[in-house]
């Protein structure tokens, strides 16, 4: 019998440092974040580690992992990126429900939450059913009447924002709410549209960010994942949010933290790819006479476009178009053949979906609104697609 190679003296030896994350750009972070030590030897991916539980001294104050619901590597890495990205300290989760339960949660029986007329539909669902069961006050605004928001949150909990909405593509001006905002309200924005590359919330004083690391981070329509991100210095918050993690069991799993962690290594360029089609299919949509109307926030007669301007990098990679009922909606996505129809965003895949399809989706929402997440592939056969089915519809008109 050969023995197994043996180890060299040579392994473990430090090659050279990582570099300063608080000196680089979020395209290079999303690269060089959440890599192993560099040493001799060690992989240059984290490597997924599969563990239900950990070898340890199990002595309180040893700093071990311990149990798998605790800690896991590749939820570290993951995490590594995502703080750096959003400038704060990152916690990963199941899916982006789950991160929105762990945020709900901080709320008190009786408490007052502000959210989004147009929400995100889970975090709505969600909101509603807490709000009967533990006697919370639920006042929802238009995110773009900062004004509005601003009155709504005094007093509240908690003011819980999304920029830009879903579906309805509104955009909220993040800098005048995080400059108005007054008292102990906690602050949540759920970062999911925009993603750290075009707004970071926590630097306009947001307390805890939120994303669906389900959709633009993993960017492959192929893992769930969650996260909350706070501040650096708000080492308090974190232990809480974590201790309660570890509690509640909703952590996620190595694979799709692998998968994410994966995903985030080419995120700006994906975005860059995305919203430049986004931004031509845009316009081109707006001519069209089967489409009412399209919210878009790259667009200049858009009413969220001054403020996107101000607040975002971009204007990102998801719009909504309106055309002129559910039948004609339901039509253009049956004969479709590059864009998927299926109920996510971010991909690299081009997505669409007619949103009032869901029963439980607000009424705010037109029937005919098709919300439409724009992927990598060639702009032109996103448009000859769009085109062919679009010139069979009827043209517009208000019902
Ligand atoms: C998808 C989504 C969520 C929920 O994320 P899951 O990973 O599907 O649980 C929350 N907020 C927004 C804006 C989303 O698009």
């Amino acid at each position: 019998m050969t023995s197994p190679p043996q180890p060299t003296d040579s392994i473990g030896t430090p090659v050279s440092t990582p570099p300063d994350f608080e000196t680089l750009r979020a395209e290079t972070l999303a690269v060089a974040a959440g890599r192993p030590p560099r040493v001799v030897d060690a992989p240059l991916n984290t490597p997924p580690t599969f563990a239900a539980t950990y070898i340890g001294t199990h002595q309180p104050g040893h700093g071990d992992l311990g149990y798998g619901r605790y800690g896991n590597p590749s939820w570290s890495a993951l995490e590594e990126a995502i703080g750096a990205l959003e400038g704060g300290r990152a916690l990963t989760y199941a899916s982006g429900m789950a991160a929105a339960h762990a945020v709900l949660e901080l709320l008190p029986s009786g408490g007052t939450i502000v959210i989004p007329a147009n929400c995100y539909l889970g975090v709505a669902t969600a909101v509603a059913e807490r709000a009967t069961r533990y006697g919370l006050t639920v006042l929802t605004v238009d995110v773009a009447d900062t004004a509005a928001v601003l009155t709504a949150a005094e007093g509240a909990d908690m003011l819980w924002l999304e920029s830009p909405t879903n579906p309805t593509i509104e955009v909220a001006d993040l800098l005048a709410i995080g400059a108005g905002l007054r008292g102990n309200t906690l602050f949540v924005v759920d970062n999911t549209f925009a993603t750290p590359l075009l707004q970071q919330p926590l630097s306009i004083g947001a307390h805890i960010v939120l994303h669906a690391a389900t959709k633009f981070m993993s960017g492959h329509s192929d893992a769930l994942m969650g996260a909350l991100v706070v501040a650096k210095h708000d080492t308090a918050r974190y232990r809480a949010l974590e201790a309660t993690r570890k509690l509640h069991g909703a952590t996620p799993g190595t694979m799709e933290a692998y998968l994410v962690l994966r995903g985030i290594r080419t995120l700006s360029v994906r975005l860059a790819q995305s919203q430049a089609n986004a931004a031509v299919l845009a316009e081109r949509l707006a001519t069209h006479p089967a489409i009412g109307r399209v919210r878009y926030p790259g667009l200049p007669h858009d009413p969220g476009h001054e403020t996107a301007a101000k607040v975002m990098s971009g204007f990102g990679s998801v719009l909504s178009i309106e055309v002129a009922n559910a039948p004609a909606a339901e039509a253009l996505i049956s004969s479709v053949s590059v864009w998927v129809f299926a109920t996510s965003l971010g991909g690299v895949e081009s997505m669409l979906e007619r949103r009032r399809r869901w029963a439980g989706e607000l009424p705010t929402v037109p029937e005919g609104l098709i919300r439409m997440s724009v992927g990598i592939e060639h702009v032109e056969d996103l448009w000859a697609d769009l085109k062919q089915a679009l010139d069979t519809l009827p043209p517009y008109s208000a019902e």
